[in-house]
């Protein structure tokens, strides 16, 4: 079996140490069992994904999910963040997979731009075919719905595929997509810090709601 630890650089495994090690306490002391999130950054390294006019997804897809993760590690108390890629760097389908296993993920979050040959606006959110029903499902329609609503996105709403990242997560996971890179008007969108910091919210709050609705 493949050590996935092996793949990865000394930065990403310390932030990840560092991630897994500092969770919220509570204000007695008392360790509970935190929930851990996953958020994974799509492509990374050679792997660039879907190109734009001026951006490619690998980056796009990177700050957006770092913003995520330092939204959700601000309002979420007891809540452990930890990134599959925190860099540019590239991370194999199936480490991302087993990272999330190997941490006991209680959400596994992949964060995607899309891309299209002919003309397609809007976002939309995967989960695996197997998940229909569970709480994949109902935190795929929660960031669907906060797209819409306050970030002012076309959602296209919640579909299936069988993502290796989808597939291969042995917990509730969501993969989404938060735009066309291949639309000019929303490369322009999501490349720009504002179109970033609005997604990120979006993407934390829908959390914040999931978390708030399955605490134990
Ligand atoms: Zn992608």
């Amino acid at each position: 079996m493949r050590n996935w630890l092996s793949h990865l650089s000394l930065v990403a495994l310390l932030a990840i140490v560092i991630a897994a090690t500092s969770g919220c306490r509570s204000s007695r002391g008392i360790a509970r069992q935190p929930f851990v999130l996953v958020v994974d950054a799509g492509h990374g390294g050679n792997d660039q994904g879907a190109a734009g006019r001026r951006s490619l997804e690998k980056d796009i897809n990177l700050k957006v999910a770092r913003r995520v993760c330092k939204l959700i590690r601000k309002k979420c108390k007891g809540v452990e963040v930890i990134q599959t890629r925190p860099d540019d760097e590239f991370v194999t389908l199936d480490d991302r997979a087993g990272m999330a296993n190997y941490f006991g993920a209680d959400l596994f979050l992949s964060i995607h731009s899309n891309s299209a040959r002919g003309w397609a606006e809007g976002t939309e959110t995967f989960i695996h075919p197997s998940a229909r029903g569970g709480r994949g499902e109902h935190m795929a329609r929660l960031i669907e719905r906060e797209y819409s609503r306050q970030g002012g996105r076309k959602s296209r709403g919640v579909k299936t595929a069988n993502f290796a990242v989808l597939r291969k997560t042995r917990m509730p996971a969501v993969l989404t997509e938060i735009g066309f890179i291949s639309n000019r008007q929303e490369e322009k969108f999501i490349k720009s810090k504002r179109g970033q910091k609005k997604l990120a919210r979006c993407i934390s709050d829908a959390f914040a709601r999931y978390r708030k609705e399955y605490a134990p």
